[in-house]
């Protein structure tokens, strides 16, 4: 796909959020009336590496729309300072938001959450990416529902965009508490580090907080790295299931080799349990 060179297609509407390097805005497109996502994402931050993005754009369009839980990229343009990202418009929010108006979320509902961002990262490995940037702030709902689809977003740029970068990464964004220990020994990593921003996400939507909140980022970082975290407050604990505690500790598994794949946690009992159905009426 060939990017245009004029925006002229869509009119931008108001922003819907923003993150470490892009604002993205509603927009329309003109002749359909179609309505869209439209991340913006300055230049300045790609030096050097605009060959590399367009790249990363082509393999997005291409596995974008190969799974119902992920945001499909639809189009793309540039103008001299900025680059155009077309995406499925999710009006229903980000899942940290939801997670802080209900404080934490039941297990059964939870597990539901947990299974379909594993299918989703599943089919995002099995094409050879790695998101790098699992949040409950890149997990949005398609639409304001209760029950609404779950829609993975912000994949695929980080790899090349956070090159090199580290420090962006840390200070811009504010919080390292979804980075697997790996990261922060700089020796390389992979897909794993998906799997431990599951078991970041997983402890959160089952008692409201993280696991590695410190003082600092610093202490955060040693907290990390030491696989330091606990399940506690006990009250906040009390009704989570050893199973569920269990697909935490399976996911925060320091050695990333050791940590297991999607497609093994897809198999993990946490997600396969059956809840007994209760009838509260007569
Ligand atoms: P960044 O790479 O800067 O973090 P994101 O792609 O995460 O950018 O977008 C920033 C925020 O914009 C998201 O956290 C979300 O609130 C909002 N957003 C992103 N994509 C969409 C979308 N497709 N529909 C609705 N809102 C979106
Ligand atoms: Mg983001």
């Amino acid at each position: 796909m060939a990017p245009q060179t004029v925006p002229c297609q869509y009119k931008t509407g108001k922003t819907l959020g923003s993150g470490t390097y892009a604002v993205v805005k509603e927009c329309v497109h003109i002749t359909t009336g179609e309505y869209f996502a439209c991340k913006v994402l300055n230049k300045k931050f790609l030096v050097g590496r605009e060959h590399m993005v367009r790249n990363e754009i082509n393999v997005l369009k291409r596995v974008s729309a190969g799974h119902k839980n992920i945001v499909s990229l639809h189009d793309f343009f540039e103008t001299t300072h900025n680059l155009y990202l077309v995406f499925d418009l999710c009006t229903g929010g980000e899942l940290f938001d939801r997670i802080c108006q209900r404080g934490s979320y039941y297990e059964k509902d939870a597990a539901g959450i947990v299974r379909t961002v594993t299918s989703a990262v599943k089919y995002l490995h099995d094409q050879g990416i790695v998101h790098r940037d699992l949040k409950p702030e890149n997990i949005l709902f398609k639409s304001k529902a209760e029950d609404a689809e779950l829609m993975l977003a912000d994949f695929g740029l980080s790899k090349v965009l956070d090159e090199d970068n580290f420090s962006i990464l840390t200070t811009t964004c504010g919080t390292p508490g979804y980075m697997a220990p790996e990261i922060f020994r700089k020796a390389g990593h992979g897909k794993p580090v998906d799997i431990w921003a599951i078991g970041v996400i997983t402890y959160f939507l089952l008692c409201g907080y993280t696991p590695f909140d410190r003082d600092s980022q610093y202490e955060e970082m040693q907290a990390i790295c030491a696989g330091d975290y606990k399940f506690e407050p006990a009250e906040y604990w009390a009704g989570v299931s050893e199973t569920a505690k269990q697909f935490v500790r399976d996911c925060l598994t320091i050695d990333p080799t050791n940590r297991p794949t999607a497609s093994q946690l897809l198999d993990h009992q946490w997600l396969h349990t059956e809840v007994d159905h209760v009838d509260l009426l007569p």
